[in-house]
C-alpha cells in the first residue's frame, strides 16, 4: 500500500542511520521527501536510495533562520509538508562532573531546539491546512534516563513534553504529533560503545538482538499512516522489550 502518494515529508538527519531508513520507508510508502543534513552529499546519497522524488538539502536544525529558509524552499519545490520528522540528533557523552557547558548546549540545541525551529517553521501550514503528521524521534533514555548522558537524557525528555504539548495545541487543527523511542540501534551513533558496555546492554533486551534503523522506520511509517489517525501525544518505545 503507498497511503503517503502525493504527501510531502521531511526527515531531518536523513543523511544515514535512523533517518535514512525512515527517508526510504516513507518513500516506498508513495511520499515525496526532502533529506535533511548538515552535510548535504550525505542527504544526497539517502536521495539516490529512495523509491520516488526526493530533494537533498543543507541545513543545521539548530540555527532557526535555516529552518524557516528550508520550510520555504520545500514548500517552492515539493509542495505543502504533510509530514515532518524530527529526527536529527547527537550525543556529547559524560559524566557530570565533567560535561562542559558546550557539551551541555550542542545537545541540547540540536536534539531539542531543533524540533522546536522545525516544528515551529512549519507549524502554520500544517495548521492552515487541516491536515499534518509531526513525529519526534526522542530514546528510551528519556524515560529512564542514564548514567554519562545527563545531556542527552535532558534533550530526550525535552522532546516528550515538547511534542505532548505540540500535540494538544494542534489536535483542534487535525495535526497529530507523537514520539518514538528507540532503544539501541545499530548506527554510527551506537558503533564507539566499547564491548562491555554493548554486552551489558544485551543483556537487558528481552527479543535477544539489537535493534536496526528498519525497526525504526517501520513505527514511524505507521505513525504516519491512516491507521495512527486516532493516535496523538503518545510515546511509541520501540526498543525490543528493554523499558517495560
Ligand atoms: P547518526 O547515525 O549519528 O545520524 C544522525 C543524523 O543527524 C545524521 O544524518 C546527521 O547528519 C544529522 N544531524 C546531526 N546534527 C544535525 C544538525 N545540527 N542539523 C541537521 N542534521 C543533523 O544517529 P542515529 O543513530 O541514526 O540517530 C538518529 C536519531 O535517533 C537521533 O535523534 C538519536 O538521538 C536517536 N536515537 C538513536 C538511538 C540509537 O541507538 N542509534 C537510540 C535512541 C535514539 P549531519 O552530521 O550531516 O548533520
Amino acid at each position: 500500500m503507498r497511503e503517503l502518494e502525493g504527501q510531502v515529508a521531511v526527515v531531518t538527519g536523513g543523511s544515514r542511520g535512523i533517518g535514512r531508513a525512515i527517508a526510504c520507508e516513507l518513500s516506498r510508502a508513495g511520499a515525496s521527501l526532502a533529506v535533511v543534513a548538515r552535510s548535504e552529499d550525505r542527504a544526497r546519497e539517502t536521495v539516490a536510495l529512495l523509491d520516488g522524488p526526493g530533494m537533498a538539502l543543507a541545513c543545521d536544525v539548530a540555527d532557526s533562520g535555516q529552518c524557516s529558509e528550508l520550510a520555504a524552499t520545500v514548500q517552492d519545490q515539493l509542495g505543502p509538508i504533510d509530514v515532518l520528522v524530527n529526527n536529527a540528533g547527537i550525543t556529547r557523552d559524560n559524566i557530570l562532573i565533567r560535561l562542559k557547558d558546550e557539551d551541555w548546549e550542542a545537545v541540547l540545541e540540536t536534539n531539542l531546539r531543533g524540533a522546536f525551529n522545525t516544528t515551529r517553521a512549519r507549524a502554520r501550514g500544517m495548521m492552515k491546512r487541516r491536515t499534518g503528521r509531526i513525529i519526534n524521534i526522542s530514546s528510551v533514555v528519556g524515560l529512564t534516563g542514564n548514567r554519562g548522558q545527563a545531556n542527552y537524557a535532558a534533550s530526550k525528555a525535552g522532546l516528550i513534553g515538547f511534542t505532548k504539548s505540540v500535540a494538544q495545541e494542534l489536535a483542534a487543527r487535525g495535526v497529530l504529533a507523537n514520539v518514538v523511542a528507540p532503544g539501541f540501534i545499530e548506527t554510527e551513533m551506537t558503533a564507539g560503545l566499547p564491548e562491555e558496555a554493548r554486552d551489558a546492554l544485551f543483556e537487558r533486551i528481552p527479543l535477544g538482538r539489537f535493534g536496526n534503523p528498519e525497526d525504526i522506520a517501520g513505527a514511524v511509517r505507521f505513525l504516519t499512516g491512516p491507521a495512527a489517525a486516532y493516535i496523538t501525544g503518545q510515546v511509541l518505545v520501540v526498543d525490543g522489550g528493554m523499558v517495560m
